[in-house]
């Protein structure tokens, strides 16, 4: 199969086309674990996966790449994340109960928004919409790309609940648009099936589309989850509302607030010693942490 959590950048030697494939496996089943997602989503959750991990191998900067959608159909919530240092994580939110039997991506996310967002860690963040009327995330991303980049650009996307892989190819930003190489490489990128990407390795793949290309493979990067919550963001968040208000929500709910972690299940308690400390403190948290 394509590389398990690994990515792997590609260049072609000859023609001005970058891309990358990726490969999702114990990650993948990370995301998964988080909750009882059904079929046709935890597809779409390796897919996002997969697109985010691809979306970031051409950083050129330290940060992180995320996309996240919002619809009214049912499936509510989608969000994937991954970091210049390969660390995923993903997360969706659905309906209870039957998901239709929808398989476009705009049956599912009914009167959908997407953004693409890219957060530098020292710098402005940047962010894009990416509009939903196509069948699969392939297709609105590549649209995204021709549309609002102009970067003719192919990617493809495969998961089965197991694995999820995907393969992306770019023109350089700097080569300008399509020509007949471009082209080519497009048509035989096509000729590619999903259960290739998911299990041939990446060699083999590349054999088999572009063995009369030459082809630079880099080296291959490991990829994990990893969620980078912390009880301090979780109280940077808490400090929207004023001090007595978070006092009166502790008392409500027993003395303390809970707030767990959407990505990751990790749960940080505030007590009300706590919410005093956060306001006594210059609004930082003591380096203790919880006072208990
Ligand atoms: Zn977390």
């Amino acid at each position: 199969m394509s590389s398990p959590d690994q990515i792997q950048r590609l260049l072609f030697d000859d023609i001005d086309v970058r891309g990358a494939i990726v490969g999702l496996d114990k990650a993948y089943a990370e995301v998964l674990a988080r909750a009882d997602y059904p079929e046709r989503l935890q597809i779409l959750l390796g897919e996002l996966l997969a697109a985010v991990a691809l979306l970031t191998s051409n950083l050129k900067i330290e940060g992180r790449v995320s996309l996240q959608a919002q619809g009214e159909g049912a499936v509510r919530i989608l969000m994937a994340e991954a970091t210049h240092d390969n660390h995923v994580r993903a997360i969706a939110r659905f309906d209870e109960g039957e998901l239709p039997d929808a398989e476009r991506l705009d049956e599912l996310l009914q009167n959908g928004r997407m953004a693409l967002t890219i957060e530098p860690k020292d710098g402005q963040r940047y962010q894009g919409v990416v509009s939903l009327e196509g069948a699969t995330l392939s297709d609105c991303l590549e649209r995204y790309f021709s549309q609002s980049e102009q970067l003719p650009t192919k990617i493809q996307l495969a998961a089965d609940g197991k694995h999820a892989a995907g393969m992306l190819t770019q023109v350089l930003p700097a080569a300008g648009t399509g020509s007949a190489d471009w082209e080519h490489i497009v048509a035989l990128a096509q000729t590619l099936k999903s259960e290739e990407l998911l299990q041939l390795d990446n060699e083999t793949i590349l054999y088999r589309l572009y063995h009369e290309e030459t082809v630079r493979l880099f080296e291959s990067e490991d990829l994990i989850f990893n969620c980078d919550c912390s009880r301090e963001r979780s109280a940077n968040a808490m400090q929207m509302m004023t001090q007595d208000e978070l006092l009166e929500l502790a008392e409500e709910q027993g003395g303390a607030i809970e707030m767990s972690c959407q990505f990751c299940n990790e749960l940080y308690s505030f007590d009300t010693a706590d919410i005093r400390a956060l306001f006594h403190n210059d609004g930082r948290l003591n380096d203790e942490g919880s006072l208990h």
